[in-house]
């Protein structure tokens, strides 16, 4: 029997526009039997594909696969004339390889369910564009099936999930840290980068308390009482935090270079002219004088000293979109374990809050755009990163995000590029 879809409770809306970016920034790899599925549909002789392979090789000799190749143009072989998919012209949605199918939904297992995450970096679901999801309920019920059977999870039993090391709770107990968190998320008598400020107070507190003997409505009463006491503790304007350290700056850019990053597609930064001009970019970036090196390649000139300087509070219209987008991945439980390299929750959850300040530097750098619209494509570009780049999952970055947080910068930097 598979495991049920939960619905999202956040209001959110998502159709495909067919702008064709995922045919175009993704290289997707495939399993075997959809190798062998799509070689059967005789495409290596179809006239259409002008000779080019339909797929090649990515990766090691041991660790590869295959992916979907790409033409000279970037796109995906599969992409047609008219902007849709060859296979799914053809052959129909089913055909096509399980990734292409899902985007840009995400699938997480939660105890025995699955809860339904989006990747913000599809422009329909950045702009919160289409029907909402919950009339998309069939076809999610159909791809998380297609998931248990290609992953092999089918009735897998799953383990309690990991609050900090040592230390697990019941899966709803876990539903009970994350609706507190959407609550003071939704809270709109304070401006959004207080309530991040707040999230981390809660996280600090409930980092040194054990919950052995919470659990249920003991704890939901015990994480009303740490939320409202909290109030008091959290500064209440931005100019009342302390400027983040000269430590906090270097290892927030060296995120930002990792978040800002762009290695493939049509906005491919400088990584196209090799590998000294991205060791001459990381070294930009931990020095943060002078031009910003175009990591992505919509960011136009502008120099860090630039960046630092004030812009305003949050406009209306863009604090509506980053609360829908926080609400839906703290929702989904899309910060944590393997779908963002098993960081257990409450650092998984910090890393979450981290992109706050990554998207206000960044729409900062985007200074050519509208200032609604650098916010959007500012957050679609780091939630391109989260949880899918390996560069913010090793275990460099995940020092780096520890010792920020421990040091307190990750409210300084939230209150900095607020101002
Ligand atoms: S990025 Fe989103 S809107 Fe664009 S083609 Fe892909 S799924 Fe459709």
């Amino acid at each position: 029997m598979p495991m049920p879809v939960r619905s999202l409770p956040v209001v959110q809306n998502w159709d495909c526009h067919g702008c064709t970016d995922c045919c175009r920034e993704y290289r997707v790899q495939v399993t075997d039997a959809e190798k062998a599925r799509i070689d059967t549909q005789g495409w290596a002789d179809d006239p259409a594909m002008k000779g080019v392979a339909p797929f090649v090789w990515d990766g090691g000799w041991f660790s590869g696969r295959y992916r979907l190749n790409h033409t000279s143009d970037g796109s995906c072989v599969f992409l047609n004339e008219q902007g849709g998919c060859r296979i799914h012209a053809k052959f129909g949605s089913a055909a096509k390889p399980l990734a292409c199918r899902v985007f840009p939904f995400v699938f997480i297992p939660f105890g025995n369910q699955w809860r339904v995450g989006l990747r913000f970096v599809c422009p329909s679901a950045a702009n919160d564009l289409g029907r909402p999801v919950s009339e998309h309920q069939a076809e999610l019920r159909e791809y998380a099936e297609a998931l248990e059977v290609q992953e092999g999870i089918a009735g897998r039993a799953m383990a309690a999930p990991i609050l900090q090391k040592g230390r697990s709770v019941p899966w709803n107990d876990l539903d009970l840290f994350i609706r507190a968190f959407r609550g003071h998320i939704a809270d709109e008598r304070r401006p959004l980068e207080w309530r991040l400020r707040k999230c981390l107070a809660v996280i600090q507190l409930c980092r040194e308390a054990r919950f052995d003997a919470i659990s249920g409505d003991r704890l939901r009463e015990f994480l009303e009482v740490i939320g409202g006491g909290v109030n008091e503790e959290v500064p209440a304007r931005p100019e009342a935090v302390p400027p983040p350290s000269w430590i906090g700056r270097i290892l927030f850019r060296q995120t930002m270079a990792i978040q800002a990053r762009v290695d493939k597609g049509r906005y491919r930064g400088i990584s196209r002219h090799g590998r000294s001009t991205l060791l001459w970019a990381a070294w930009k970036f931990a020095q943060g004088t002078g031009r910003v090196p175009a990591v992505h390649g919509l960011i136009p000139d502008v120099s860090f000293e630039q960046i630092e300087n004030p812009v305003g509070p949050l406009p209306e219209a863009s604090t509506k979109v980053l609360v829908r987008y926080f609400q839906l991945k703290l929702d989904s439980g899309q910060f944590f374990g393997p779908n963002n390299f098993q960081h257990q929750f409450w650092d998984g959850l910090v890393s979450l809050i981290q992109t706050y300040p990554a998207i206000m530097w960044l729409s900062r750098a985007l200074h050519h755009l509208p200032r609604e619209e650098a916010l959007i494509m500012a957050m679609r570009i780091v939630d391109n990163n989260f949880g899918f780049n390996p560069m913010l999952g090793s275990r460099r970055q995940k020092i780096c995000s520890s010792i920020l947080n421990r040091r307190g910068e990750i409210a300084r930097l939230i209150a900095w590029y607020s101002r």
